[in-house]
């Protein structure tokens, strides 16, 4: 049976990480991250780039229609809508959940994870927090890059992101943990739900692979 998985997580919860060690494992896994497509955009400097730039910095979502739309687009792109995939940062309130639930019809999503990191080990991993713009994301700590400040496959260099300030972080877990309690009743509802927890992406990593796992099989 395709895994259709929703990584439901506060900034820096290690959605990014997890999903890469999920890809390595399970093939045939296509990863949707919001984060990464808006951060394109804004790169592009497209109209939804502008938009985007302007709520991010402020550390506010952006709205639920606008990112139900860009899910639907990517998903129809690639092609994958009946087939396995993980979204990441997607959706983040009931609202966006509903409108996925009418956009997928009979291929709803079969299992969502909610991450829990505690608060201070989060707020001490975006501080250092680096990474290069094809999302490929490090921890000067815990996962730093071979040669410092340089990504490791293309040697390009990375950056910290604009919306990983001490203040803007405090903005985006609040909505996190105000937007958490009814998307978990949501799929709780729709008996979808689980909950992995630890301090580091190593001790989450194989309990989520196995809650894949039982989907696919
Ligand atoms: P992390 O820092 O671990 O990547 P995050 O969830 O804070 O987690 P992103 O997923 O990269 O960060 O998203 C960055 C910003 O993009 C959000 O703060 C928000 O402004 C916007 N965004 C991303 N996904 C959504 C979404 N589903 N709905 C509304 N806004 C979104
Ligand atoms: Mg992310």
């Amino acid at each position: 049976m395709p895994l259709r998985l929703v990584l439901l997580g506060a900034p820096g919860s290690g959605k990014g990480t997890l999903t890469t060690r999920l890809l390595k494992q399970i093939p045939h896994l296509t990863s949707i991250s919001t984060g990464d497509l808006l951060r394109a955009e804004i790169q592009n400097s497209t109209p939804i780039g502008r938009l985007a730039d302007a709520y991010i910095k402020e550390g506010k979502l952006l709205p639920d229609e606008l990112m139900a739309g860009m899910v639907e687009t990517e998903l129809a792109k690639r092609k994958i809508i009946d087939k396995s995939f993980l979204l990441d940062g997607f959706p983040r309130t009931t609202s966006q959940a509903l409108e996925l639930e009418r956009r997928l019809q009979d291929n709803s999503i079969n299992l969502v994870v909610e991450l829990d990191v505690p608060p201070d080990v989060i707020v001490g991993r975006i501080a250092n927090r680096w990474m290069h713009s094809s999302g490929r994301v490090y921890n000067l700590e815990y996962n730093p890059p071979k040669v410092p400040f340089k990504d490791d496959v293309t040697g390009e260099p990375l950056f910290q992101r604009p919306d990983d300030n001490p203040e803007t972080v405090r903005k985006r877990l609040k909505t996190y943990y105000e937007q958490l309690e009814p998307i978990k009743r949501f799929y709780q509802s729709r008996g979808v739900y689980d909950k992995v927890g630890g301090e580091t992406s190593d001790i989450i990593f194989p309990q989520l692979y196995r809650l894949a796992r039982s989907r696919l099989d």
